[in-house]
Protein backbone atom coordinates (compact mmCIF):
# COMPACT_ATOMS: atom_id res chain seq x y z
CA UNK A 1 0.00 0.00 0.00
CA UNK A 2 1.04 3.93 -1.20
CA UNK A 3 1.66 6.08 1.62
CA UNK A 4 -0.78 8.30 0.03
CA UNK A 5 -3.61 5.95 0.32
CA UNK A 6 -2.78 4.89 4.07
CA UNK A 7 -3.13 8.17 4.85
CA UNK A 8 -5.88 8.95 2.40
CA UNK A 9 -3.51 11.97 1.10
CA UNK A 10 -6.23 14.58 -0.69
CA UNK A 11 -6.45 14.61 -4.19
CA UNK A 12 -3.67 16.92 -5.90
CA UNK A 13 -1.31 16.33 -2.98
CA UNK A 14 1.86 14.65 -2.06
CA UNK A 15 3.75 13.78 0.53
CA UNK A 16 6.84 15.71 0.99
CA UNK A 17 9.02 14.15 3.98
CA UNK A 18 7.26 11.83 7.56
CA UNK A 19 7.98 12.36 10.81
CA UNK A 20 7.14 9.31 13.16
CA UNK A 21 7.58 11.00 16.44
CA UNK A 22 6.59 8.53 19.48
CA UNK A 23 3.43 10.80 20.20
CA UNK A 24 2.13 11.07 16.87
CA UNK A 25 2.71 10.57 12.72
CA UNK A 26 3.28 13.89 11.49
CA UNK A 27 2.75 14.29 7.35
CA UNK A 28 3.96 17.39 5.98
CA UNK A 29 2.15 17.26 2.08
CA UNK A 30 2.23 19.72 -0.47
CA UNK A 31 0.56 20.37 -3.38
CA UNK A 32 1.22 19.50 -6.78
CA UNK A 33 2.53 22.65 -9.50
CA UNK A 34 0.19 21.68 -11.59
CA UNK A 35 -2.80 22.01 -9.46
CA UNK A 36 -4.00 25.17 -9.33
CA UNK A 37 -4.51 27.59 -6.22
CA UNK A 38 -7.98 29.20 -5.63
CA UNK A 39 -7.96 32.46 -4.04
CA UNK A 40 -9.81 32.69 -0.52
CA UNK A 41 -10.40 36.54 -1.40
CA UNK A 42 -12.57 36.16 -4.90
CA UNK A 43 -12.68 31.93 -5.15
CA UNK A 44 -10.30 32.74 -8.33
CA UNK A 45 -7.61 31.05 -9.48
CA UNK A 46 -4.67 33.48 -9.79
CA UNK A 47 -1.27 32.31 -12.00
CA UNK A 48 0.14 35.27 -11.00
CA UNK A 49 1.48 37.28 -8.13
CA UNK A 50 2.65 34.01 -6.06
CA UNK A 51 3.67 35.27 -2.61
CA UNK A 52 5.13 32.39 -0.79
CA UNK A 53 3.69 30.00 1.45
CA UNK A 54 2.50 29.09 5.13
CA UNK A 55 1.87 25.75 6.49
CA UNK A 56 -1.01 24.79 8.51
CA UNK A 57 -1.52 22.08 10.76
CA UNK A 58 -4.63 19.84 10.41
CA UNK A 59 -5.40 16.66 12.82
CA UNK A 60 -6.23 13.56 10.34
CA UNK A 61 -7.43 10.37 12.28
CA UNK A 62 -5.59 8.59 14.45
CA UNK A 63 -3.60 5.83 13.09
CA UNK A 64 -1.46 2.60 14.94
CA UNK A 65 -2.38 4.28 17.66
CA UNK A 66 -0.93 7.73 17.38
CA UNK A 67 -2.46 11.19 16.98
CA UNK A 68 -1.87 12.24 13.45
CA UNK A 69 -1.39 15.67 12.18
CA UNK A 70 -1.08 16.86 8.48
CA UNK A 71 1.07 19.96 7.91
CA UNK A 72 -0.54 21.75 4.55
CA UNK A 73 1.56 24.05 2.72
CA UNK A 74 -1.07 26.87 2.16
CA UNK A 75 0.50 28.88 -0.85
CA UNK A 76 -0.38 32.39 -0.68
CA UNK A 77 -1.48 35.11 -3.97
CA UNK A 78 -1.55 38.29 -4.05
CA UNK A 79 -5.17 39.36 -5.41
CA UNK A 80 -5.44 41.18 -8.41
CA UNK A 81 -8.88 42.38 -7.56
CA UNK A 82 -7.69 44.48 -4.63
CA UNK A 83 -3.95 44.04 -4.12
CA UNK A 84 -3.79 42.07 -1.08
CA UNK A 85 -3.06 38.66 -0.16
CA UNK A 86 -4.70 35.75 0.46
CA UNK A 87 -3.89 32.19 0.94
CA UNK A 88 -5.22 29.68 -1.15
CA UNK A 89 -8.60 27.78 -0.42
CA UNK A 90 -8.42 24.64 0.43
CA UNK A 91 -12.01 23.06 0.63
CA UNK A 92 -11.37 19.71 1.61
CA UNK A 93 -9.20 20.76 5.58
CA UNK A 94 -13.09 21.78 6.68
CA UNK A 95 -14.55 18.62 5.57
CA UNK A 96 -11.85 16.45 6.70
CA UNK A 97 -13.76 15.14 9.73
CA UNK A 98 -16.42 13.76 7.90
CA UNK A 99 -14.07 11.54 6.02
CA UNK A 100 -12.51 9.07 8.37
CA UNK A 101 -15.05 6.24 8.78
CA UNK A 102 -13.89 3.77 5.89
CA UNK A 103 -9.89 4.48 6.78
CA UNK A 104 -10.54 3.70 10.27
CA UNK A 105 -11.96 0.18 9.97
CA UNK A 106 -8.71 -0.55 7.59
CA UNK A 107 -7.15 -0.09 11.33
CA UNK A 108 -9.67 -1.96 13.41
CA UNK A 109 -9.86 -5.02 11.50
ZN1 LIG B 1 -8.30 36.73 -5.79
Amino acid sequence: MQMRELFNTPKGYKISNFENNPESLDIPIEPYKKKKAICSGCGEIHTKGYHGFEIIKVRDLPAVGRKVYLHVKKRQYVCPKDGKIYVEQIDWIKKKEDIPIDLLKMFTV
